[in-house]
C-alpha cells in the first residue's frame, strides 16, 4: 500500500502539481462512481425528485451512461495513477542519473586534481638536486621542466624565507622565465601551510594579475634539500579551466547545468547553462538560497535565474563532493522533466480517449441492440389486435433470446386469445339470433295474451252484465236490485235524501197465461218491462224483475209524490200498450197495478221495511180493483209517520 500511494504526491515536490490534480480527479471520480453504485444497489424504490436524474429515466440512458462509466472511469483512474507513477519514476530516474553524473564529476575532479598533485611531487622531488645550484641555473631547469608541466600556467620555486627564488609562466602559449619582484611568500597559507605541514596543498582559487588576471588555484608541494631537510615549496599555478575536464568526460544531458564549488562557496567551474562566472561567490546567490531538502531519491530542487532580472527557473539538482571537499551540482531545468511527462501524459490521455471513444460506441451500439428489440416489442403489445388476419411480428434479427421467447409468448397468446375471441363471437351471435326469436315469441305471445286478456274481459263483463240481468225482460234482476237497493239506500242516508219504491204486480196475468199460452205470457211480460223502463230511464233509477210478474224500481232522491207520479206514469204506458187481456177482470187488456212508499233513510234503518210497505200498497190497490196506484208509509208499522199523505192528496189514484 504504502509504494502504491507513496509516490502521488512526489510531483509537487518536483514543482509539478498538475499530474496530482489529475489522478486526484480521477479518483474521485471514481469514488463518485462508487457513491452512485452505493446509491443504486442500495435503493431499489425511487430516489426523491430532486436527484431521480440519477436514477436515469430510459433504458437506453441507463445501459450506455453505466456500460460507459463502468469501463471508463475504472480506466480513466488507473491510467491517471500509471501516469503520475511514471512521472514519479521518471523523476526517480532523472535523480538518480543526476546523482550518478555528480558523483562522476566529483570523482573525475578529485582524480584530476589527484595527478596534478602527484606531478607536482613528482617536480619537487626532482627538484631536491638542483636547489643547492645558482639561482639562473634553477630558473633555467624549472623554464624546461615547464614544458612537460604544460598544464601549469606557472611554476614558482619558493625557499624557505618565503621567497621566489625561480619560475617560469606560461603567456599566450609561450614560456616566460619568472621575473616578478620578490615579494615574499610568507603571509600566503600556500606556502606556509605546505612548508609546515610537508604536505602537498591545493589552494583556494583566485585570479593572478601576473597571469593577466586568469583564475587559477595553486598545487603547493613541499621541497627538501639533498639531505631531505625542509628547503622550500614549489608552486603550480594550475588554470581552473582545466577543471572543466572532469565534466566533460561525465554523460551529462544536454541543458544540464554543473557547478564545481569549493569550500568557500565560489564557483570553481560553471557550465554556460548555469548562467555564473568562475570565482563568482554563490553564497549571496538565489541558488542555494532556494534549496529544497533533498528528496528520497536524493535529488532536490532549488530556484535560479541564469540570466540576471530574469524570473527564477526551477530545477531538479544533485549534488557530490570531491575528495578535497568541493561540492559538485548537477541540476535540470524541471520544465524539460515536465515536457517529457507532459508527452507521457498526452500518450497516456490520447489511449484513454480512444478507449473512452471506443466504449462509448460500444454502450451505444450495446444498448441499441438491447433497447431495438424491446420497442419492436413495444410496439407489437400497442397493436395487438384480436382480427383475423392479425399477425404478432417477427422480433428484428439482433433481438436477444429472453426478447424472443417474449414475442414467441405473445404470439402463442395471441392466437389462443383470437380462438377464444371468435368463439365468444359466434356464442354472442348466436345469443343474438335466440333473443331476436324469443322477443318475436313474446311480442306474439303478449299480442295474444293483451287479445285473450281482451276477450276475457268482454267474456267477464258480459258473465257480470248476465248474472245480473233478468234473461227475460232485460231488466236488472234480483240480485243487481239487492246491489242497488243497498247503495242507493246508503246514499240516501249520506245525503240525507228521499228514496221512493214502487212495485208493479201485472193484473190477472195467471189467467193470461191460461188464455194465451205461457210464450205469449214471456212476450206479456217483456213488453210490460219495456214500458216501465221508458218511464223509469234516469240515471239514479232501476227498474228489476221482483219476481214472476212482478217489478219493482228504485227512484233515488224522489219523495212520495214524485214516486206516486211516475208509478202512474208506469201504470198509464202499460195501459198504453193495450195488450188484449181476455182473463184481466178489471179490463180487457194487460193492466198493472202499482204500490208506492216513499222515504228518507234514517241512520239505522233497513230497506225491507219499505218493501214491505210497498207491497202492501200493492195490494191496496189490488184490492181496490187493480190498474191503479196505491201508495203506503211505515205510520201503519209505525216507522214513518211523516210520510203519510191524506187520502185524495196530489197524488191520489183518479
Ligand atoms: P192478481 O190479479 O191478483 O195478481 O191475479 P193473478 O192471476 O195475476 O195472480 P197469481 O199470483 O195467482 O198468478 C200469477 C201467475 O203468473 C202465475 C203464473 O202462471 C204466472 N207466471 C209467473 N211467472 C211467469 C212467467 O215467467 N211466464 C209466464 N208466462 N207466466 C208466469
Ligand atoms: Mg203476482
Ligand atoms: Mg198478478
Amino acid at each position: 500500500m504504502e509504494s502504491w500511494l507513496s509516490y502521488i504526491g512526489d510531483s509537487t515536490s518536483y514543482g509539478l502539481s498538475w499530474p496530482v490534480w489529475i489522478t486526484l480527479t480521477g479518483i474521485s471520480l471514481f469514488g463518485l462512481l462508487a457513491v452512485y453504485t452505493g446509491i443504486l444497489l442500495l435503493t431499489g424504490r425511487k430516489l426523491p425528485a430532486g436527484i431521480r436524474m440519477l436514477q436515469m429515466p430510459t433504458l437506453k440512458s441507463r445501459l450506455v451512461l453505466g456500460l460507459v462509466l463502468a469501463a471508463s472511469l475504472p480506466a480513466i483512474s488507473l491510467a491517471l495513477v500509471l501516469a503520475e507513477r511514471s512521472t514519479h519514476e521518471r523523476l526517480e530516474r532523472d535523480a538518480i542519473l543526476l546523482q550518478s553524473n555528480a558523483d562522476t564529476i566529483a570523482r573525475n575532479t578529485g582524480y584530476i586534481l589527484q595527478m596534478v598533485s602527484r606531478s607536482m611531487e613528482d617536480l619537487a622531488s626532482r627538484l631536491k638536486d638542483q636547489v643547492d645550484r645558482p639561482t639562473t641555473h634553477l630558473a633555467g631547469w624549472v623554464t624546461s621542466i615547464h614544458e612537460k608541466f604544460s598544464s601549469f600556467r606557472s611554476l614558482v620555486v619558493v625557499n624557505q624565507a618565503g621567497q621566489a627564488v625561480a619560475g617560469s609562466s606560461m603567456i599566450n602559449g609561450r614560456l616566460r622565465v619568472f621575473d616578478r619582484p620578490s615579494q615574499p611568500f610568507t603571509e600566503r597559507d600556500f606556502f606556509t601551510i605546505p612548508f609546515a605541514t610537508q604536505k602537498t596543498f591545493i589552494s583556494d582559487a583566485m585570479r593572478d594579475p601576473a597571469l593577466g588576471n586568469q583564475p587559477v588555484m595553486i598545487i603547493a608541494v613541499p621541497v627538501a634539500d639533498a639531505k631531505g631537510q625542509p628547503w622550500g615549496v614549489v608552486l603550480g599555478y594550475l588554470g581552473l579551466e582545466r577543471l572543466a575536464i572532469g565534466p566533460a568526460m561525465a554523460p551529462v544531458d544536454k541543458g544540464a547545468g554543473i557547478l564545481l564549488i569549493d569550500e568557500n562557496s565560489r564557483v570553481l567551474f560553471a557550465s554556460e547553462s548555469a548562467g555564473l562566472n568562475v570565482l563568482d561567490n554563490i553564497s549571496d546567490k538565489l541558488i542555494l538560497r532556494s534549496e529544497t531538502e533533498p528528496n528520497r531519491s536524493g535529488a532536490y530542487n532549488f530556484e535560479h535565474s541564469p540570466v540576471a532580472d530574469e524570473s527564477p527557473q526551477r530545477y531538479l539538482a544533485a549534488r557530490s563532493k570531491t575528495s578535497n571537499g568541493w561540492q559538485v551540482i548537477v541540476f535540470d531545468p524541471l520544465s524539460e522533466v515536465q515536457r517529457a511527462l507532459l508527452s507521457e501524459y498526452a500518450i497516456a490521455l490520447t489511449w484513454l480517449i480512444i478507449a473512452i471513444v471506443i466504449s462509448v460506441g460500444f454502450a451505444v451500439a450495446l444498448a441499441n441492440s438491447i433497447v431495438r428489440p424491446l420497442k419492436a416489442l413495444d410496439w407489437a403489445v400497442r397493436h395487438f389486435n384480436l382480427g383475423e388476419d392479425a399477425t404478432i411480428p417477427l422480433p428484428p434479427a439482433d433481438a436477444p433470446r429472453e426478447v424472443t421467447a417474449v414475442f414467441t409468448h405473445l404470439d402463442s397468446m395471441g392466437r389462443r386469445l383470437r380462438q377464444s375471441y371468435q368463439e365468444i363471437r359466434a356464442a354472442v351471435k348466436e345469443g343474438e339470433k335466440l333473443r331476436t326469436e324469443l322477443e318475436y315469441v313474446i311480442a306474439n305471445r303478449e299480442k295474444e295474451i293483451a287479445k285473450r286478456t281482451e276477450q276475457l274481459k268482454e267474456a267477464n263483463s258480459a258473465l257480470r252484465r248476465l248474472s245480473r240481468v233478468d234473461s227475460l225482460t232485460g231488466v236488472a234482476n234480483r240480485r243487481w236490485f239487492a246491489e242497488f237497493l243497498s247503495q242507493t239506500w246508503r246514499q240516501g242516508q249520506r245525503d240525507n235524501q228521499p228514496i221512493s219504491i214502487i212495485i208493479i204486480d201485472i193484473d190477472d196475468f195467471k189467467a193470461y197465461n191460461d188464455t194465451y199460452g205461457h210464450q205469449k205470457g214471456d212476450a206479456c211480460l217483456r213488453a210490460v218491462a219495456e214500458a216501465i223502463r221508458d218511464v223509469v230511464c234516469r240515471g239514479s233509477d232501476m227498474v228489476a224483475r221482483y219476481g214472476g210478474e212482478e217489478f219493482v224500481a228504485i227512484l233515488g232522491d224522489t219523495p212520495l209524490d214524485g214516486g206516486l207520479l211516475v208509478a202512474e206514469n208506469i201504470r198509464k204506458s202499460v195501459e198504453v200498450l193495450a195488450l188484449p187481456h181476455r182473463g184481466n177482470s178489471s179490463g180487457s187488456i194487460v193492466t198493472v197495478s202499482v204500490g208506492v212508499t216513499s222515504t228518507i233513510p234514517g241512520e239505522s234503518s233497513e230497506p225491507e221495511a219499505y218493501l214491505v210497505a210497498a207491497d202492501r200498497a200493492l195490494y191496496t190497490a189490488k184490492d181496490e180493483g187493480k190498474n191503479q196506484v196505491a201508495w203506503s208509509t211505515t205510520s201503519q208499522t209505525g216507522v214513518y209517520q211523516s210520510l203519510c199523505l191524506p187520502p185524495g192528496g196530489q197524488s191520489q189514484p183518479s
